[in-house]
């Protein structure tokens, strides 16, 4: 097996067995995978062993031999009988102070699994300068917040992190625990999982509970996104889910909402703590387009995958207030960065008006604008997809129906402005 230059043995696509369908690239957990031409290339200085990409081959194209793995333990403590769990738990997570809007809108979910499963909801907040944030837990639907209020959660650090929630969850023992499928939510949870010895659903996009048997049962798609499957957690609790942020509406706040705020003791020694040298900025802190939170996305498609185009694009989302996104093929391409890029493997969002120019509608794709309110197609095959799915359709070639839009809108600013005293 070819090994990196660190060393490590890592994976390889046999190129006379590979039909290039791209599955191995979905679920690559560091994105060592990608298309180069028509060829599927795996980075060996990227790629971490994990062999994921050899279990999902339909064709048996990826060569790689699992190493024999040393069998990890961890101190246990035996865990309490499956009945002993009860409530619905929510990771609340912050920044800077504030709390991720993944929280909320997690909060609540967790406020209509717990109804149906007539048990409280619990908000789990840990964090640096967070007690205000308790009791816009409450109003978010916690009826009881078990607070960590502790400097050393001042920036993320793991096993801070997963040894507090840990210590949680064995002191309230939820039958559920939901967190948000953020960047931190997805380390954390694992680590969580792992510690308390259960399962974990990550990225779910439905959640719903069996009442006779008390399961979570949790939908995510599948097999490259060509599946949707319903997983459950019959044998450990809690039972472990992500949802990625934005796949839920938050609730309204209701300030009457009454619940208890139960501060928590904890401490972790000073002397296994890292020490931290400077955090440097993320894309979106250093100014990168968010296109979760935009209310209007004109999403380019590789139908409409041209560089000329992009300032007649650029020049609607002004007109419209919003921004530019787009399918993968256009992120593969080059024409747009991998954080405007919709869908299963690019962001999920939920703006009031996505127009679709170009896009044909791929389940993939689909699976990241389920939550747009309305949704226009641009595209000249009336049978695309993304047609039947759209709420508006303009059948035709973009660079014809584009311009005219544009100008039609323009119009009617000016006739707007021309009508004021
Ligand atoms: C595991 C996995 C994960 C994936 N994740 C994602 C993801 O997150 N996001 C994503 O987008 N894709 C994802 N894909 C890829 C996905 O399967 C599709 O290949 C992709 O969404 C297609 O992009 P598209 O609609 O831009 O291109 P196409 O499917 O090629 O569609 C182009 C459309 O443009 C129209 N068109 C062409 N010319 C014109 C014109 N002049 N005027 C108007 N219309 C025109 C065509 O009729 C067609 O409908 C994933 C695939 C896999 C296997
Ligand atoms: S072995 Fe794992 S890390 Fe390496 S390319 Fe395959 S999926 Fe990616
Ligand atoms: S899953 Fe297998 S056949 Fe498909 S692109 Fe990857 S290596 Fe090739």
């Amino acid at each position: 097996m070819p090994k990196n230059l660190k060393g490590r043995e890592v994976a390889e696509i046999m190129q006379d067995k590979c039909i290039a369908c791209q599955i191995c690239i979905g679920v690559c957990p560091v994105g060592a995978i990608s298309m180069e031409g028509n060829t599927v290339k795996i980075n060996p200085e990227a790629c971490i062993g994990c062999g994921k990409c050899r279990d999902v081959c339909p064709v048996s194209a990826v060569l790689f031999k699992r190493p024999s793995k040393k069998k990890l333990t961890f101190p246990q403590q035996k865990p309490a009988p499956l009945e002993d769990y009860k409530g619905v738990a929510v990771f609340i997570e912050t920044h800077n102070g504030a709390a991720a809007d993944v929280s909320w809108e997690l909060a609540g979910k967790a406020r209509e699994l717990a109804d149906k499963l007539g048990v409280r909801v619990s908000g789990y907040l840990a964090g640096a300068g967070v007690e205000p944030l308790a009791q816009q837990a409450i109003s978010y639907g916690c009826d009881d917040v078990y607070m960590i209020d502790n400097p050393a959660f001042g920036s993320y650090i793991p096993r801070v992190y997963s040894t507090a929630l840990v210590q949680l969850c064995r002191q309230s023992k939820p039958e559920i625990l939901l967190i948000g499928a953020s960047p931190l939510g997805r380390d954390l949870a694992p680590c969580v999982a792992t510690l308390l010895e259960t399962g974990l659903t990550a990225d779910c996009t439905g959640l719903d509970v069996d009442l006779q048997e008390r399961l979570l049962l949790m939908t995510r798609p599948t097999f490259g996104g060509n599946i949707m499957a319903t997983i459950f957690c019959k044998s450990h609790r809690p039972q472990m889910s992500t949802v990625r942020p934005r796949l839920f509406k938050a609730p309204r706040p209701d300030p009457t909402h009454k619940g208890e705020i139960h501060k928590i003791d904890f401490s972790y020694p000073q002397d296994r703590l890292p020490h931290i040298l400077e955090f440097t900025a993320t894309a979106l802190e250093a100014g990168a387009a968010d296109i979760t939170r935009s209310p209007v996305l004109v999403t380019i498609g590789k139908g409409a995958c041209r560089a000329e185009h992009v300032p007649m694009f650029q020049e609607l989302a002004d007109m419209l207030g919003g921004t530019i996104a787009c399918s993968r093929p256009v992120v593969e391409a080059g024409l747009m960065s991998y954080a405007r890029q919709v869908g299963q493997t690019g962001k999920t969002v939920t703006p009031k008006i996505y127009i679709g120019i170009g896009v044909s509608g791929s389940m993939q794709h689909m699976a990241g604008i389920q939550g747009a309110e309305t949704i226009v197609a641009i595209n000249s095959d009336p049978a695309a997809p993304i047609v039947q799915a759209a709420d508006y359709s303009l059948i035709g070639d973009y660079r014809e129906i584009v311009p005219a839009l544009i100008s039609r809108l323009k119009n009617k600013v000016a006739n707007l402005a021309g009508s004021k005293p």
